[in-house]
């Protein structure tokens, strides 16, 4: 059998990478081969560690090195409060802006009817034993996209939790910070009049 070409096979998996195409991919991967020392070899060697430690938390989804994530070894951190996001980007997300001290749990996907995504395929099963087994639990932030499948999915779980003395919330949504009115979609508008609080 043919051995496929080195050179083509990187940049053809390079170029499945979101946001870089074929053309970027042929642009990186010389960039890299002139710099074999300085940055391929070292590059080589933290692939290599990504493949060998890194993996998802076995309690929150989330990506971890060791079984445990450092969100949920902190004990710093609420663990009666858990924020549920879709994606490790949507956490990273709310990590960045500092005002979440409970921890998250992350579907790694969210319910489609399209792409016939159930909740066997999403991470729901766990975040409902979690949940059940935590004996002070406080409350469930969802913090799903506000696309159709990411609000299908939030009454989803809303429901799995309805009657069962679990408080449920959402994030607001609305007029974002520094918006202006005159800006904003129809949706947008009347999403933060609905969700409008007392002054
Ligand atoms: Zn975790």
């Amino acid at each position: 059998m043919k051995k496929s070409d080195p050179i083509e096979n990187f940049i053809s998996l390079l170029s499945k990478i979101p946001g870089l195409g074929p053309r970027s991919a042929r642009r990186a991967t010389l960039f890299l081969l002139a710099r074999k020392e300085f940055l391929l070899l070292p590059l080589y060697s933290a692939l290599k560690n990504l493949v060998e430690d890194v993996s998802l938390c076995d309690t929150c989804g989330n990506i971890s090195v060791g079984q445990t994530c450092k969100i949920c070894m902190d004990p710093k951190r609420d663990h009666n409060i858990i924020c549920v996001v879709e994606d490790v980007s949507d956490l990273w997300a709310i990590e960045r802006a500092g005002a979440f001290k409970g921890v998250f749990h992350v579907l790694g996907g969210t319910l489609s009817a399209m792409d016939s995504i159930g909740p066997a395929e999403i991470n729901i099963s766990l975040l409902e034993r979690r949940v059940s087994t935590q004996d002070n639990f406080q409350e469930l932030i969802l913090a799903l996209n506000a696309t159709l499948d990411g609000q299908t999915t939030s009454h989803y779980i809303a429901d799995l939790f309805n009657g069962k003395n679990v408080k449920v919330t959402s994030l607001a949504k609305g007029v974002p910070i520094g918006g202006e009115l005159d800006y904003l979609d129809e949706g947008t508008i009347s999403a933060a009049l609905h969700s409008r609080k007392d002054f």
